[in-house]
């Protein structure tokens, strides 16, 4: 008997079936040519024909405004902490920065050797389970941006809403919830996120970034760093991590067979909603977020015994539900529930966790 297995790796993560099974059938003839995807010249007609379906299908998905530009980097999401204030400083000396847990402080940190950092709302004091309310915030309207993390991966925490920040150009790592739900770009200077949660294998990062911003970089930025540069040179300044880039354009492609980001967030609403119903309801599990904002993407959840954490992963492995391990840095557990998760995964932890707590009391 084989069990079906759930994957809920915080990332790389899992990706769609149908989106492996494509691959697996071409991989060694990439549409008839006698050789694969990834033996291929990067300026190859085909290859720069994969590019263009990724950004028009990035462009259909988010309707990107015309004045947007979109940028692919072979780089991790964090290379964009330093290229941000590198890029967008300009002849200003300060930036804003939320911190809501562990990926905004990361994001701090590299602005801080580059830039005055101003904390626009801090969300140590409450273990970052909450964030405060705008008529708190400490926005500083000579800031060369504002950024902010609109999914926190690691402690489960999600803005409900965009930021207001008047003038400043406001950036968001999106890298745990990019074409997970709607939102209006235009509020947006910049967006951006590493493809190994949500998009795509390991080894891109996708920016969407008004063409104002695209010109001021410090003259010491790297030019594989540069936005201009970047832009100008159709993202191809130097060799891409090309195979990454042919599966990203597979899962794009997947998505909009989906019906798009509206259809594809109601699904991801419904899955998170059941999993936090159901350890609401339990005495069993607990989640610590203000249900306001809490995460649809990543679920962190630890047990009221926490002595029982070892010999819950291991039947859960047992049981075919994988890369339940919480972050190192905050222990538990944490299920992230991407796009690709069905709800059938969803269902199926939940009795897992049922039956489990069953078991133990
Ligand atoms: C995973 C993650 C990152 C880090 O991604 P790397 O590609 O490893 O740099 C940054 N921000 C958020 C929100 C993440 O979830």
């Amino acid at each position: 008997m084989t069990t079906t297995v759930y994957n809920f790796s915080a990332g790389p993560a899992m990706l769609p079936s149908s989106v492996l099974q494509h691959v697996q059938a071409e991989l060694l003839n990439y549409q008839s040519c006698g050789i694969s995807i990834m033996e291929m010249s990067h300026r190859d007609p085909r290859f720069l024909k994969i590019m263009a379906h990724m950004e028009s299908s990035i462009r259909t998905l988010l309707n990107v405004p015309d004045d947007y530009s979109v940028l692919f980097f072979t780089a991790p999401a964090r290379a964009q902490f330093s290229m941000l204030p590198m890029n967008l400083l300009g002849d200003k000396k300060a930036v804003d920065y939320f911190n809501t847990g562990l990926w905004s402080s990361v994001a701090i940190a590299e602005a801080k050797r580059y830039a005055n950092v101003n904390i626009v709302s801090d969300s140590t004091s409450n273990q970052f389970t909450d964030i405060a309310e705008p008529s708190i915030w400490n926005l500083n309207p000579d800031a060369a941006y504002c950024h902010y993390t609109d999914n926190e991966s690691v402690h489960g925490l999600e803005f409900n809403r965009v930021p207001e920040t008047g003038n400043v150009p406001l950036i968001s790592d999106m890298t745990s919830n990019l074409f997970t739900r709607e939102f209006e770009l235009s509020r947006f200077g910049m967006v951006y996120a590493g493809a190994q949660k949500n998009i795509g294998p390991a080894g891109l990062t996708v920016a969407i970034i008004r063409d104002d911003l695209l010109n001021r970089a410090s003259s010491l930025t790297p030019r594989s760093f540069n936005y201009g540069i970047m832009k100008t040179e159709k993202s191809i300044d130097y060799t891409p991590a090309t195979f990454t880039y042919y599966v990203t354009s597979l899962v794009l492609q997947w998505l909009i067979d989906q019906g798009g980001v509206a259809s594809i967030s109601q699904r991801n609403t419904a899955k998170s909603t059941l999993l936090y119903e159901f350890i609401d309801n339990s005495d069993f599990y607990v989640n610590p977020v203000t249900a306001a904002y809490r995460s649809r993407m990543n679920v962190p959840f630890m047990l009221k015994e926490p002595d029982l954490e070892n010999i819950f992963l291991e039947q859960a492995e047992n049981a075919g539900l994988l890369g339940l391990k919480g972050h190192r840095v905050l222990g538990g557990m944490r299920a992230s529930i991407y796009n690709a998760m069905p709800i059938e995964g969803v269902t199926t932890l939940i009795e897992f966790m049922a039956d489990f707590a069953k078991s133990r009391s």
